[in-house]
Order: structure tokens, then C-alpha cells, then sequence
């Protein structure tokens, strides 16, 4: 049996969801909050690593976040598709741990599962909800379950976000948790072949876009969001 979540976290490639909210998922979890973590691909395309290590270095990294649980879809790295079979397999996810809030991939990246894994997660965050889908993961019929809110990270493209989480006190568990992905990221020892994101630049670039989001917004680091609706408030007071 498992647990409920307060937060599910998905990425098309171990990593993912620690480039792209990994502060805010920091910060939720100091707030009490139960989150997971759900990888689609083992990340086998990847120009460094194995999925073996990719493995290792996601339970690191999903340590140093303090998340409650990492799960691993062992889709096709660099043939996401959105199709019925892969959006059932997230459905099935999505009821175990009944999460009130998903955060997905960019809706457009360099990457091209980015936007893919995007637009199937939110999907499968739709078709969850209806009763008429039947999943069974070995303990009878799933309760149909749509979390109340989707919301999409930003990773390799600058992408206009509708609202910032406040990290300023959770950027370094951010920079640590990607930094457990050492066979992916800078490393100048390394003699594996270079890619866009083993430069120094890109690391520093990701810290760089949370400080600048926190400089447009008042706070030391920020990490952005885009939602497929208006985000509501209670109070004109929440919005700071
Ligand atoms: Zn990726």
C-alpha cells in the first residue's frame, strides 16, 4: 500500500525536477509537506552516465530534497510520446499517492520529452479524475483522483513565468541535489565526452535565472511556474 502526497513532482529524465523546482521542493518539505518524485525515463540517451548510475545518483538527490518516495516509469529516454499506454501508467501513479499539487516539465524546451513529458503529465492529471478509466495496481479497482492544481517548471529555455516561489533559503539544497548528478554536470576531471549542460555555465546559469527571478520580484532567488489557468487568491494580501 502507500502513503498520500501533498505534492508529486514528474520529470521526462532524472534531474529534471531538481533543474527545474528543486528549491521549491526544498522548501516544501521543510514546510512539512509530503512530496515524491516521479521520473518517466532512466535517462538512458543521456552523453554521460548509465542508467545505473543515473539510479544512484537520483536516490542521492531525492535524499538531499528529503522527499518521501522517487519512482521510476522506465519509459523510452527520447521517445516520449502522449499516448493512451503511457498516460494510464502515470494515472496509476497519480492515484497511489493522491497528490494535491503536480509540477511538470517546461511546456517548450530544447529538449524535445520535455514538452512531451509537459503535455502527458497534464493529461494524465485530467484523465485521473474520471471515474469511467479503470487502473487496478494489484489491489483492486484505483479511486479516481484529479489534483487540484498542475503546475509546469522552467529548465533549458527562459520562459515567462505566471508566478515565482520565494527560495531564497533553499538554493543551496537545490544546487547540492543537481550536484548529486555528478556524472551528468560539470566536472573538470571528467573524460567523458562535453554536452550543452557539463559546461560550468550551465549550472551557474540555473542559479543565475533564480537570482534574477528574485531580483524582478523582490526576494534574493526565486524559481518560476506557468499554469494552464488563472491562479486565484483568496486575498489581494497573498500576492506580495
Ligand atoms: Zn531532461
Amino acid at each position: 500500500m502507500s502513503f498520500k502526497l501533498d505534492i508529486l513532482a514528474i520529470g521526462a529524465h532524472p534531474d529534471d525536477v531538481e533543474l527545474g523546482c528543486g528549491a521549491t521542493i526544498a522548501k516544501e518539505v521543510a514546510d512539512g509537506k509530503l512530496v515524491g518524485i516521479l521520473d518517466l525515463t532512466q535517462g538512458e540517451l543521456g552523453t554521460r552516465g548509465t542508467p545505473k548510475i543515473r539510479a544512484m545518483e537520483a536516490e542521492a538527490a531525492a535524499g538531499i530534497l528529503g522527499v518521501m518516495v522517487r519512482e521510476n516509469l522506465g519509459l523510452p529516454d527520447g521517445f516520449l510520446e502522449n499516448t493512451k499506454e503511457y498516460q494510464l501508467k502515470i494515472v496509476e501513479i497519480i492515484r497511489k499517492y493522491q497528490p494535491d499539487v503536480v509540477l511538470c516539465n517546461a511546456i517548450d524546451d530544447r529538449h524535445p520529452d520535455h514538452a512531451k513529458a509537459s503535455k502527458l503529465a497534464s493529461d494524465a492529471c485530467f484523465l485521473s479524475g474520471l471515474r469511467a478509466i479503470k487502473t487496478d495496481i494489484g489491489y483492486g479497482d484505483q479511486e479516481a483522483w484529479r489534483p487540484k492544481s498542475v503546475f509546469h517548471y522552467i529548465q533549458w529555455k527562459n520562459i515567462e513565468p505566471d508566478f515565482v516561489v520565494d527560495v531564497s533559503d533553499y538554493i543551496d539544497v537545490k544546487e547540492n541535489a543537481i550536484k548529486a548528478f555528478k556524472s551528468q554536470f560539470y566536472d573538470p576531471n571528467s573524460n567523458e565526452p562535453e554536452s550543452p549542460i557539463t559546461s560550468k555555465n550551465f549550472i551557474d546559469s540555473v542559479l543565475y535565472r533564480s537570482r534574477d527571478l528574485g531580483r524582478l520580484t523582490g526576494v534574493e532567488f526565486a524559481e518560476g511556474f506557468t499554469t494552464e489557468r488563472y491562479v486565484t487568491v483568496k486575498n489581494l494580501s497573498d500576492i506580495f
